[in-house]
């Protein structure tokens, strides 16, 4: 037999209900925020990522798939949704010409981690990407989006924390801030974190190693070190997100996966699914755009890992719709009267009902046991006598009650029990 690939995960289809669902409040909370859907590449030019997410995150680092096509191209499949966004924003820059552009995505992401629970190496993202405004209320409108998306799916106990980590003449600063302080403990470091001490200290930050950590502590907070246009923006943040009543508490720590983020960075955080707490992380970018060759455009969005959400609503018991379950099940005796069947269940089908019949040849005791099973609300069973006086049994499951009706009636019978 051959098995799944390591770190990846069929959806059966039980749980499709729970994906839709919660794919659907995704695209509800988008959509009354002004987001529209985008569809960007599952690979790209690994360039894009090396250059758009850069080249000291772990994610370039680490856990690309990368390889060669058939043409020696070098190809990556996306690890995350904002470089292929930001792509697809500065390629078609013609087609936008009144900013904000705001787009949303739900798609797979690809990186080569260690498995455990929540963390695999094929999953999914639902993202939103806001193109063009450098304002306060840009920041919080993404983050009230975010907020407002957990909360629809019951998420109450995500906390929401940020951060500021300025922009280019503050981080300079703050970079030999962190080196003063970094460079005693460099032989205390894994040797990463030595190669980020010089490409990017502020990385260090998010190591997850032990020792690095522990050193970490009592390394200077950005916050320390803003300059007074990124410090009144980050007010101006707050200030938004305390008028709306969300509740939020300043980590200086986050720092955030990519490269290019500038100014504020947040996560929402639960402890309720061990180590792989963070279910939604997002920030500003606004340096990516002109990376990627496409001028200066400040961005902000955020990203939430779709298995993450599912395992902590199971952990905390959250309700999810049921699935759809046959509205009749259209039953038959012999093989003539299954083939009345058909056609009643298909012209129902034709009437936008849930129909099901028999596909298997069961005996009518089998079929009826089915039925039972898939949960069908009513069963009738068709056999000679039915057909020729043109009325059937018409049995309700749920409250055991049988009731004759015409065969030509049973649509409007069927739309009638629905109220
Ligand atoms: P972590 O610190 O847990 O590795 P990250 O900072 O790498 O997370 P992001 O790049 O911000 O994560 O991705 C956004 C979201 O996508 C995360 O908050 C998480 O919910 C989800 N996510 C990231 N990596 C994985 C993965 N390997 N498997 C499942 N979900 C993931
Ligand atoms: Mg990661």
């Amino acid at each position: 037999m051959i098995n799944i690939p390591k770190g990846t995960k069929d959806m059966l289809p039980g749980d499709a209900p729970k994906w839709q669902y919660v794919e659907k409040t995704a695209r509800d909370v988008a959509e009354i925020y002004g987001f529209k859907e985008i569809r960007t590449p599952v690979f790209e030019h690994t360039e894009l990522f090396s250059r758009g997410v850069g080249d000291t995150t772990d994610i370039v680092n680490k856990e690309m798939y990368t390889f060669l096509d058939k043409g020696d191209r070098s190809v990556t499949l996306k690890p995350e949704g904002t470089a292929g966004a930001v792509r697809m924003f500065v390629e078609n820059r013609g087609e936008f010409s009144s900013l904000p552009l705001k787009a949303y995505y739900l798609t797979p992401a690809f990186r080569y981690e260690r498995p455990q629970a929540g963390r695999l190496r094929e999953f999914h993202q639902f993202g939103l990407e806001m193109f063009g405004s450098d304002r306060p209320v840009a920041d919080a409108e993404v983050i009230i989006a975010a907020d407002t998306f957990l909360k629809r799916l019951g998420i109450e106990g995500a906390k929401l924390e940020i951060n500021s980590i300025g922009c280019r003449e503050c981080r300079a600063r703050y970079h030999e801030a962190l080196k003063s302080y970094f460079r005693p403990h460099l032989d205390e470091m894994c040797e990463l974190c030595r190669e980020r001490f010089e490409k990017n200290p502020l990385r260090i930050l998010d190591c997850k190693n032990e020792e690095c950590k522990k050193v970490a502590e009592n390394a200077p907070e950005i916050t320390d070190y803003l300059c007074d246009d990124c410090a009144a923006h980050f007010e101006g943040v707050k200030s938004l997100l305390r008028k709306e009543g969300i509740n939020f508490t300043v980590n200086p720590r986050i720092v955030r996966g990519l490269d290019y983020y500038t100014r504020t960075v947040f996560e929402f955080v639960s402890d309720d699914i061990g180590a792989q707490g963070t279910v939604c992380g997002g920030g500003r970018y606004d340096y990516l755009i002109s990376e990627i060759g496409g001028g200066n455009v400040p961005a902000i969005g955020f990203a939430a890992g779709i298995e993450r959400l599912l395992l902590l609503m199971g952990n905390r018991g959250a309700k999810f719709p049921e699935g759809a379950v046959p509205e009749i099940y259209v039953g038959a005796t012999d093989e003539k009267s299954n083939e009345e069947a058909f056609s009643l269940v298909a012209a129902l089908r034709r009437a936008n009902i849930y129909a099901e019949g028999d596909l298997m040849g069961r005996s009518v005791k089998a079929q009826l046991k089915y039925a039972d099973k898939i949960g069908a609300k009513y069963v009738v069973i068709l056999g000679e006598r039915e057909l020729s006086c043109g009325t059937a049994m018409v049995r309700c499951m749920k409250e055991s009650k049988e009731e004759s009706v015409k065969i030509s009636n049973l649509e409007k019978y069927i739309k009638e029990a629905r109220s």
